[in-house]
């Protein structure tokens, strides 16, 4: 499908008179339209929520929105638990699903209410050590190992992931639980990642299912809640087709009501804990062309680095760029889009066919509203951006300042800077 930003040349022209480039930028109707959606095509389950995975998106403006929307937060570290707690989340909003987990952090998540969600057999002591008694409600991550199929294409490989209990250990688990005094049990996983098919909800859902029904009968504990997790992805190359959420929720339900509902266990409730899928089409990384380069090869430097997106440097993921101003042009110049860090992973596209580009062009890089920000790091001094909120009445609101040179040097000790 044609990617088209969610903003003009125009819109853009007056936002970097207040905020200089690059900075990120984010979508609060396309957020809102999104949870919306998803919460629409998931109403046949009562109780469904979608748990944000905050570490998509780690701003507090953006999870307010979503918490307004209904949404609670997943959380994976003491920071993001701060956060949420900060953010008003309360009780019954907050899951906690870390892994290799500091057993403060099981305090704390209990403290503030949150779901534990245990990565680990072994973390049923340690949460009965970090929290005195276990909780009334505790969640436990399935890893059924091998590789996760769909028709004939491998998806992903579980076998290799180090989340989650294989199903013996989840059984000893719930029934270590179950001495110990916990009443609602949880199901987890996370199989595959970035899946742009509207299948892939339903066929973890089929495995999970399945699971409830043999954990139910193995250990006698009462099933509360079943969570999908992330995983449905977006469509970062123009060409994939966006899934179909309500395809994916219907789908879920076709496998609840074979499966569930004939075991009397029509009273799970269905939780998400998307990331990717929320907010990745709702950002936009804006930066500026400043620097042209002919040398082997053609090169158009920018001014945003991988220390603001560093899924092209990591995974050689592609994200789609639009010269802003030029999207009707032809494409039919072949650059490299380059940051200036003293790497050679520092592109932001390799040889991709685009309109000619000149010194001062706005560049708008696609799907950056999940694991962009929050991936930056300060690598060769780099400090990082700000972020911009575009609301809903079409005014923009910085959520978050650029970093200052004060900020990079405020935790050297014995310097005074
Ligand atoms: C990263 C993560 C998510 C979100 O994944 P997306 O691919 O962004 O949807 C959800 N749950 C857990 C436990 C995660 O680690």
């Amino acid at each position: 499908m044609k990617k088209v930003p969610f903003v003009t040349k125009e819109q853009v022209e007056e936002m970097i008179k207040l905020y200089p480039t690059p900075f990120h930028l984010y979508d609060e109707k396309g957020i809102r339209e999104t949870a919306r959606n998803l919460y629409k095509a998931f109403s046949w389950n009562e109780g469904f929520k979608e748990y944000f995975a905050v570490k998509a998106t780690p701003t507090p403006a953006i999870l307010k929105i979503l918490h307004e929307e209904g949404c609670g937060v997943d959380c994976s570290s003491m920071a993001e638990l701060v956060m949420a707690k900060r953010c008003g989340f309360s009780e019954g909003e907050i899951m906690f699903s870390s892994n290799d987990t500091p057993l403060e952090e099981f305090t704390y998540a209990n403290e503030i209410g949150g779901i534990i969600n245990l990565d680990d057999v072994t973390h049923v002591k340690g949460l009965q050590e970090a929290c005195k008694t276990v909780p009334e409600t505790v969640c436990c991550r399935y890893n059924p190992g091998g590789v996760f199929e769909l028709g004939n294409t491998i998806m992903d490989n579980p076998g290799d992931a180090k989340y989650g209990m294989t199903k013996e250990q989840m059984i000893e688990a719930y029934k270590e639980l179950k001495e110990l005094g916990a009443k609602e049990f949880g199901i987890h996983a996370f199989l595959a990642s970035n899946t742009v098919t509207n299948d892939y909800y339903p066929r973890l859902a089929k495995i999970l299912f399945e699971l409830a029904v043999e954990l139910k009968k193995e250990t006698g504990v009462h099933i509360g809640f079943i969570n999908l997790s992330g995983g449905i992805g977006v469509p970062y190359t123009p060409d994939k087709e966006p899934n179909d959420i309500f395809a994916i929720g219907e789908g879920v339900r076709k496998v609840y009501e074979e499966i569930l509902i004939p075991e009397g266990m029509g009273d799970i409730k269905i939780y998400t804990e998307l990331g990717r899928y929320m907010l990745a089409p709702n950002g936009g990384l804006i930066t500026k062309a400043i620097h042209e380069k002919h040398t082997h090869k053609e090169y158009v430097g920018v001014d945003a680095c991988a220390a603001n997106l560093m899924r092209p440097a990591m995974y050689g993921a592609y994200h789609h760029i639009t010269v802003l101003g030029k999207e009707d042009a032809a494409c039919d110049h072949k650059y490299d889009i380059v940051g200036s860090l003293c790497e050679n992973n520092d592109k932001f596209a390799i040889d991709r066919m685009l309109p000619e580009i000149e010194k001062g062009d706005l560049l708008f890089i696609h799907d950056t509203g999940a694991h962009g920000f929050s991936m930056g790091y300060n690598y060769n001094g780099k400090l990082r951006s700000a972020e911009i909120l575009l609301q809903e009445d079409g005014t923009t609101r910085m959520i978050r300042r650029a970093e200052t040179l004060e900020d990079y040097f405020a935790t050297l000790e014995g310097y005074d800077f």
